[in-house]
């Protein structure tokens, strides 16, 4: 059956940037599951999905406003490691992670990473890695099947490569 909206799909893929730096891929064995419709994977390769069967392969180049959006220079910031609780200070170190308002868009929450500690300050961004990438996707439809009452209630899909509870 043809890839629609709450069709479960199953996926091979590997992912470049626009450059030709490798990204990221599924395992071998092991292809990704979602539920088509539901904004699970980034909206253009969704999209590209849309309607495809199984065995068919995708090529899809994706610009950033369809998939992990443009990269935002006021997202990447210096910030004094005073701003920061007492008690979370000592786990202010690279990799932590932390919600905090937009610095220009009132209401927007933005996850923030933290990069690098130099003296007092922390350097930290809100911008997703792969933000302002265009990515190369390669695609393997592997299988696509009705999602179960279940799974459209749960918004994802269960089962080998979905969700477990
Ligand atoms: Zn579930």
């Amino acid at each position: 059956m043809p890839i629609i909206n709450d069709s479960v799909v199953s996926f091979h893929y590997t992912v470049a940037t626009a450059e030709g730096e490798h990204v990221d891929k599924s395992e071998e064995g092991q292809p990704l599951v979602y539920l088509h419709g539901h904004g699970q994977i980034v909206p253009g390769l969704e999209a590209a999905m849309a309607g495809r069967d199984v065995g068919e392969h995708i090529d899809a180049t994706i610009t950033p406003d369809q998939a992990y959006g443009e990269h935002e220079q006021e997202l990447d910031m210096q910030v004094p490691l005073e701003v920061f609780p007492d008690s979370i200070r000592p786990e202010i170190q690279p990799g932590f992670r932390f919600k905090a308002e937009h610095p220009t868009v009132a209401g927007r929450d933005i996850v923030f990473t933290v990069h690098g500690i130099e003296g007092e300050q922390a350097f930290v961004s809100g911008n997703h890695p792969l933000a302002g990438k265009t990515l190369q996707f390669s695609v393997d439809v592997v299988a696509v099947r009705h999602a179960s009452p279940e799974e459209l209630s749960h918004g994802h899909a269960h089962g080998p490569g979905g969700h477990h509870h």
